[in-house]
C-alpha cells in the first residue's frame, strides 16, 4: 500500500522532570505540526473505556493500584500509533518509561517503517524546579492555583475570587518535590543514557516557553527536516 506524505513524519520523544513546562510544550508542538500529543495516562483511560480486552487487563491492574507491566503499554502503544491520526507522526510524553521498552519502540517503528524518534530532554535544575514548586498556593475554597512568581494573587496571600487565604498544598512541600525530582531521574536516567548523548537533544527549560519552543522546533527540523507551520 502506498501512503503519500508530504510531510516528513516526526516522532517526539518528550521528557523532562515535574515542573519542567513538559505539558504546555507538549500542546504547541503539536499544533506546530500537526500531531497527536500522547500521554500514557490518556492512552490507557481511552483504552480502558474502549472496552477492548487488552483495556480490561490494564484497567483491572490499575485500579489495584499496581504498575501496568511493559507487555500490555507496549501493545497500547502499539494500537495507537496505528491510528490514522498518528500517520504524519506523533509526540509522546509519558513512554518509554524503561529500557525494555524504548528497545521495543524502536523494533515497533522499525516494523511500521517509520523514522527514528527525536528525543528531546528538557533539562531544568533540580534547585530551579524546586523554587518553581515550592511557589505554587491553592485557594481552598475554589481550588484555583496561583504561582508566587509566575502568577500571583492581587493581593498577597489571598485568593483574587473569594478572598480566601491562600494554602499550600501537601504535594507542593519541598520535601515532597524533591523525592519526586529523585524519582524522575532514577527513572529517566537509564533512558537518555541508552539513546545516548548523539541521540538526545537537551534542551535547556529553565529559559522563557517561548525560547524553549524555539529550541525544540529548531531540533526537529535538523532531524527531520520538518519545519514548524505558523499557529495563530
Ligand atoms: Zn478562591
Amino acid at each position: 500500500m502506498l501512503n503519500w506524505v508530504l510531510e516528513a513524519v516526526v516522532i517526539l520523544l518528550l521528557f523532562g522532570p515535574p515542573g519542567c513546562g513538559k505539558g504546555t510544550q507538549a500542546v504547541s508542538l503539536a499544533a506546530k505540526f500537526r500531531i497527536p500529543a500522547i500521554s500514557t495516562g490518556e492512552m490507557f483511560r481511552a483504552e480502558c473505556k474502549a472496552g477492548t480486552e487488552l483495556g480490561q487487563r490494564a484497567c483491572t491492574i490499575m485500579q489495584s493500584g499496581g504498575l501496568v507491566g511493559d507487555d500490555i503499554v507496549n501493545c497500547i502503544v502499539a494500537s495507537r500509533i496505528a491510528r490514522p491520526d498518528c500517520r504524519n507522526g506523533f509526540l509522546l510524553d509519558g513512554y518509554p518509561r524503561t529500557v525494555p521498552q524504548a528497545q521495543n519502540f524502536g523494533l515497533l517503528l522499525e516494523e511500521r517503517g517509520l523514522p527514528e524518534p527525536v528525543v528531546i530532554h528538557l533539562d531544568v535544575p533540580d534547585c530551579v524546579l524546586v523554587k518553581r514548586l515550592t511557589a505554587r498556593r491553592q485557594c481552598p475554597q475554589c481550588l484555583r492555583i496561583y504561582n508566587l512568581q509566575s502568577q500571583p494573587p492581587r493581593r498577597a496571600g489571598y485568593c483574587d475570587d473569594d478572598g480566601s487565604g491562600l494554602l499550600t498544598r501537601e504535594d507542593d512541600q519541598e520535601s515532597v518535590i524533591r523525592d519526586r525530582l529523585h524519582a524522575y531521574s532514577q527513572l529517566t536516567g537509564p533512558i537518555l543514557d541508552w539513546y545516548g548523548p548523539a541521540r538526545v537533544h537537551t534542551v535547556d527549560g529553565a529559559q522563557p516557553p517561548e525560547q524553549v519552543a524555539r529550541a525544540i522546533e529548531q531540533a526537529v527540523a535538523e532531524a527531520t527536516g520538518r519545519i514548524p507551520v505558523a499557529v495563530r
